[in-house]
């Protein structure tokens, strides 16, 4: 095992991985950015260095500063967690090149998964079932392009090769629009992700999303953690998750699941994944796969009772995966909050100092934040603040204890979406389940409607 980790990272996943570090019994190093010099996992760390001013492109994107660092401390490996680094297959690189371990897959699988025209090729290959749509890129020729729509067939999306975090995508309606939208996602792409490659699906009019954990260990072990539902979205950004996704049949997801698993033995995937997939009229459709810890990880860890950070650790650390897929039980129901910093309706971000920090206890309530009394949001990042994760033998009783542990809570001196969420709590559309990931987006146009009097 390690004897010291890096952590790439800043805020609740920070003191998450520190937290899975010092169980195992492992000294921590916490770079930090000079906005977060006061946090309180960078004085729980074993070690803190600062990586640069608050912005991140100076601080926690900085791939020399996080090198030097590791390099300064002696640590053995380094964890991104999510976001920043944490898909970036030159860092990946960079960090193994400079003789330290990379908590997460090896950089030319991020790289593989990383353009979601080879993820796709790749998982149709090992039988992961995928949006109708050409397995390649979509060729230069205007005639091949109008062929191509008319063999999938009107909506269609145009997505980016290259697009991550809900961007580099367009649906399109009729083939009179369709020359065009490929062009301008074309154009955008080149310009924000430097690959103007685009390729084409059929667009779901009403899916869930619904995705699946797996873990892969270095010597092509690999199994799946069941799935979790995040269809509760607004603009793309995940508000709730839970586990498991209600009324999907236990057998079609094992059958999914375990295509997910051979996948990963085919790429030669190493650690924590999830494969996304859109849910629709009883079928799954690959979209992309995420190649490190997802925010949600929590709900998979309370139904199945693994520490998926841990995991991770020991998996980097060359362990043979301990658990088979005969083993994984999933029992009871998992539910997440985000809790953001933000107006819970106007979502304006609202960074400042917390004056009172309550968090919420009592049987099945889980609190991931690295925030307390005191503790100055800062105003560079996510709004992200932590995430409250309520479990129950059923899925009714995770949603009444969430319920209770959301009215508990108490955050003064910054605005944030606790109300929300209790209003979703009691939301008669969520509590019977399966809503499409449209259902948040549709609830708010309505209540902002009637708010206006139309
Ligand atoms: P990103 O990497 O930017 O998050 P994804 O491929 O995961 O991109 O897609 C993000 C979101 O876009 C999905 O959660 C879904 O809401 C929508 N989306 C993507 N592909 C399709 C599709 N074929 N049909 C309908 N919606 C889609």
């Amino acid at each position: 095992m390690f004897g010291k980790v890096l952590i790439a990272n800043r805020g609740e996943i920070a003191l998450r991985i520190l937290r899975a570090c010092r169980e195992l019994g492992i000294r921590t190093v916490a770079v930090h950015s000079e906005a977060d010099t006061e946090a309180k996992y960078v004085k729980l760390a074993d070690e803190s260095v600062c990586i640069g001013p608050a912005s991140s492109a100076q601080s926690y994107l900085n791939i020399p500063a996080i090198i030097s660092a590791a390099e300064v401390t002696d640590a053995e490996a380094i964890h991104p967690g999510y976001g920043f680094l944490s898909e970036n297959a030159d860092f990946a690189e960079r960090v193994e090149k400079s003789g330290f371990a990379f908590i997460g897959p090896r950089p030319e699988t991020i790289r593989l998964m990383g353009d979601k025209v080879s993820a796709k090729n790749a998982m149709r290959e090992a039988g992961v079932p995928c949006v109708p749509g050409p397995d390649g890129a979509l060729p230069e020729d205007p005639k091949e392009i109008i062929k191509i729509g008319r063999a999938v067939g009107y909506p269609v999306i145009i997505k980016a090769a290259g697009g991550g975090g809900g961007r580099g995508m367009r649906v399109v309606h009729t083939e009179a629009a369709l020359l065009n939208a490929v062009n301008m996602t074309r154009s955008e792409a080149g310009a924000a992700f430097n690959n103007a490659t685009v390729y084409m699906e059929k667009f779901l009019e009403n899916p869930r999303h619904v995705e699946i954990q797996v873990l892969a260990d270095s010597h092509r072990n690999s199994i799946n953690l069941g799935e979790r539902d995040c269809s509760m979205q607004r603009r793309h950004q995940k508000v709730i998750e839970e586990a498991p996704a209600p009324g999907i049949s236990r057998r079609l997801i094992s059958r999914v699941g375990d295509r997910c698993a051979e996948a990963c033995r085919r790429i030669n995937y190493r650690g924590a994944g999830t494969f996304e997939f859109l849910y629709e009229n009883g079928e799954f459709y690959f979209i992309e796969m995420n190649t490190r810890v997802q925010v949600e990880h929590p709900v998979t860890e309370l139904i199945t009772g693994i520490d998926i950070v841990q995991a991770q650790i020991r998996i980097a650390a060359g362990e043979k995966l301990w658990i088979k897929q005969r083993d994984i039980e999933l029992r009871g129901h998992a539910i997440e909050c985000r809790i953001n910093a933000e107006d819970p309706f106007k979502f304006i971000p609202s960074p400042g100092k917390i004056t009172n920090w309550h968090p919420p206890g009592g049987p099945g309530i889980r609190v991931d934040s690295h925030a307390y009394s005191g503790y100055t949001v800062p105003p560079h990042y996510d709004s992200m603040i932590g995430k409250v994760i309520a479990y129950g033998d059923t899925r009714e009783q995770a949603i009444r204890r969430m319920w209770v542990a959301l009215s508990e809570m108490m955050v003064d001196g910054i605005k944030t979406n606790i109300p929300l969420h209790q209003e979703l709590m009691l939301d008669e559309r969520f509590v019977q389940g399966g809503t499409s990931i449209h259902y948040l987006e549709e609830k708010l146009a309505a209540k902002s409607d009637a708010l206006k009097g139309k």
